[in-house]
């Protein structure tokens, strides 16, 4: 790890505090803003829609006054052709005919008849007695009237004015026009409907809830300021009018609503409390996305610091093999092609810039065919490699992510690949040194063995036999013999020594060997029986000496493989139970289990401890070690006969039990065409 790692500062915008602050603000005044405008707008469709809504009060109220005109003029035009049909009606019969019109409408006070300017009927007339045969000339306002109704022919509404019931009242006038066969010009007779004010407001007042009614009554000229009544109208409240033209006056009928127009407007604190409540989560979420911003900047910054720090070279390329970022370690080792490493290069221009610069050892002279190797192990990255560089060594590890994205790292590994080359060298001068003095021991080693040999038989060697006969005397010529005992036994020791010394260099020499392919192995189809009689025949002996039973059992089947090497495995462990075997049995025996030839050889000798049978088969492994061992031998033996064995593609395994003995066994494949080789 580096001690300073340079840190690189990628602040956004979202960071940016005076930047949050104005944004907020921005956003709460345009919520404002939106809130007022949306507020406007319900305000003028509901003005519109509440104007519209008195506009139909207005016009209903409107027909109910027309209606009830309408109704007056009915009554009346019913009531003429009644007196045209009988001018001398009495007051019973006017009574009957005009008493069902009361039922209809109870704002009727009274109906009167007027002939020649008096009242001569009247109804209902106990209520009305006493203006029977009122005078209308005597009346000023009455006279007019009728005088201006005598000359038009034309109804005519008067009032509203005080009637002489007490009450305020409208009168609703209509002439009778002279019968047919009479001389009149003029018109003797009128219908009277007089009706009270107080019915004409409840009339428009009665279907109008929450709203201010006033009636305004003119004349049709609109010469005279008119008669007001209930709400009176004025330019500023912005009334909803509507003018009614009856028989020569204009009844205008003029509302507006109680709490004023948009009073019934509630929408305002709702439209400003949403604007608020918007504000607030858009603010809000702005906040949370800000944070998750700083938060993935800071991550996004303390992973390049990470990356930063690593002592290896670090890249990342993303889907499209383009360069997200490195870490300088990366462009140092790089050094030729470290210009080309910017984010979005891809890695293919980088390899080659590389290439073109000479940066890459192994690719000067094949750059071409070096690229596209290099290429295809980053398509497929499977296993780490390694690659030489001019002054160095790198091991190289790409993965692939799942989206497609590749990591690499770079290890800088040259004074590794120094202490491997110095260790190959090492381990080849020990290999040249080995198989020298092996050799070299095993020259003089053969003519001491040789010499031995002839030493053992002295008796045949010409000159002891002429100085046998040299010697005459029989005391001469034993002691001649003694000699020549001596002489052999000495020799019989040499031999063994000799032969032990051979056997010693020759498992080290195999195991010097042992990893490389100088000595294969040669491939016969040995009978299994072969194999065990052999090592019998040749240890058998050394069985006798120690005064061990050795038995065998063997199977009449065949393996396929080395006949030396086998009968070195075979000799290996019959000749390590003999070994460590002091009393008892040692056992050969062979089975085919299943296309295995298994061969077992069983001793009854110490055991071996179960903490060492994982290691017996290491090299140089002893169960006694040091210099108080009380069996010669090198550990090498089981580790080269392993070797042997599982070239010949099989196993070999152990069983002990200490104080009762020990089972090696060895499997090998059983020779396919057993029959045929029999
Ligand atoms: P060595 O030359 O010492 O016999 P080996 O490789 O043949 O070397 O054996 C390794 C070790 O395994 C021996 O030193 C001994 O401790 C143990 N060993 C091998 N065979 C037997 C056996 N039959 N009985 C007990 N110990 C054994």
């Amino acid at each position: 790890m580096r001690g300073k790692v340079k840190t690189i500062e990628t602040r956004s915008y979202f960071e940016n505090t005076s930047l949050a602050i104005a944004v907020v603000i921005a956003i709460g005044c345009s919520g404002f803003f939106l809130a007022r405008l949306v507020d406007d707008s319900i305000r003028q469709t509901q003005l519109a829609e509440e104007r519209q809504d008195v506009s139909e009060d207005v016009f209903n109220i409107a027909s109910s006054i027309e209606q009830r005109f309408a109704f007056y003029e009915f009554v009346s035009i019913a009531l003429s052709a009644a007196v045209e049909i009988d001018p001398d009606l009495d007051q019973d019969t006017f009574s009957t005919l005009v008493s069902p019109f009361f039922l209809t409408d109870p704002g009727i006070l009274n109906l009167a008849l007027e002939t020649d300017w008096r009242i001569s009927h009247v109804f209902p007339v106990e209520e009305n007695r006493s203006v029977l045969g009122l005078d209308y000339r005597e009346i000023e306002a009455q006279r007019q009237i009728i005088s201006r109704m005598r000359e038009t022919g034309q109804p005519l509404l008067a009032g509203p004015s005080s009637l002489i019931q007490g009450k305020e009242g409208l009168i609703y006038r209509t002439p009778i026009r002279p019968a047919a066969d009479s001389n009149e010009q003029s018109f003797p007779r009128s219908i009277a409907v007089v009706s009270t004010m107080a019915s004409f407001l409840d009339l428009a007042t009665q279907n109008a809830d929450g709203l201010r009614i006033g009636l305004a009554f003119g004349n049709a000229s609109q010469s005279e300021a008119p008669q007001t009544y209930g709400y009176v109208a004025q330019p500023e409240d912005d009334p909803i009018q509507k003018s009614v033209d009856v028989a020569g006056r204009a009844i205008t009928i003029s509302a507006v609503p109680e709490l004023g127009w948009g009073g019934r407007t509630s929408v305002t604190a709702s439209v400003y409390w949403i604007a608020f409540a918007a504000i607030i989560v858009v603010c809000g979420l702005l906040f949370w996305a800000r944070s998750i911003a700083i938060e993935r900047r800071r991550s996004w910054q303390q992973l390049s610091d990470a990356i930063e720090a690593i002592d290896d070279g670090f890249a990342l390329y993303d889907p499209d093999d383009r360069l997200v970022l490195c870490n300088s370690r990366y462009k140092s080792l790089y050094s030729r092609s470290a210009h080309l490493m910017v984010p979005g290069a891809k890695f293919r221009d980088i390899i080659w810039g590389g290439v073109v610069a000479g940066q890459y050892a192994d690719a000067v002279g094949r750059e071409e065919e070096w690229f596209a190797e290099r290429m295809a192990a980053h398509e497929n990255p499977t296993v780490s490699m390694e690659q030489k560089l001019n002054d160095r060594w790198l091991k190289i590890s790409e993965a692939c992510l799942d989206d497609g994205s590749r990591v690499g790292f770079r290890v800088d590994i040259t004074s590794l690949k120094d202490a491997q080359h110095q260790a190959e060298a090492a381990n080849q001068a020990k290999t040249d040194f080995l198989n020298t003095m092996s050799h070299e021991i095993r020259t003089p080693l053969s003519a001491i063995i040789g010499f031995s040999n002839v030493l053992k038989n002295a008796e045949s060697l010409p000159a002891v036999k002429a100085l046998e006969g040299a010697v005459s005397e029989d005391k001469g010529k034993s002691k001649v013999e003694n000699v020549v005992s001596m002489f052999r036994e000495y020799a019989s020791r040499i031999d063994a020594n000799g032969q032990h010394l051979l056997a010693i260099i020759n498992d080290i020499l195999y195991w010097n060997d042992m990893g490389s392919s100088d000595r294969p192995l040669t491939r016969d189809v040995i009978p299994v029986d072969r194999i065990l009689t052999s090592t019998m025949n040749q240890l058998s002996g050394l069985a006798v000496e120690k005064g061990l039973t050795m038995t065998y059992e063997s199977i009449d089947t065949f393996v396929e493989g080395d006949p030396v090497r086998l009968q070195q495995v075979m000799v290996n462990l019959v000749g390590n139970a003999l070994k460590f075997t002091k009393t008892g049995a040692v056992t050969l025996s062979a089975q085919a289990i299943d296309g295995t030839v298994e061969i077992s050889v069983r001793d009854t000798g110490p055991g071996i401890p179960h903490e060492h049978l994982g290691n017996i088969f290491d090299s140089f492994y002893q169960v006694e070690s040091g210099l108080d061992r009380n069996y010669n031998g090198s550990g090498l033996g089981l580790a080269i006969s392993k070797d042997i064995v599982e070239k010949h593609n099989g196993q070999i395994s152990v069983e002990s039990t200490v104080g009762k003995g020990s089972v090696f066994r060895v499997s090998l494949p059983e020779y396919e065409c057993a029959e045929q080789a029999a």
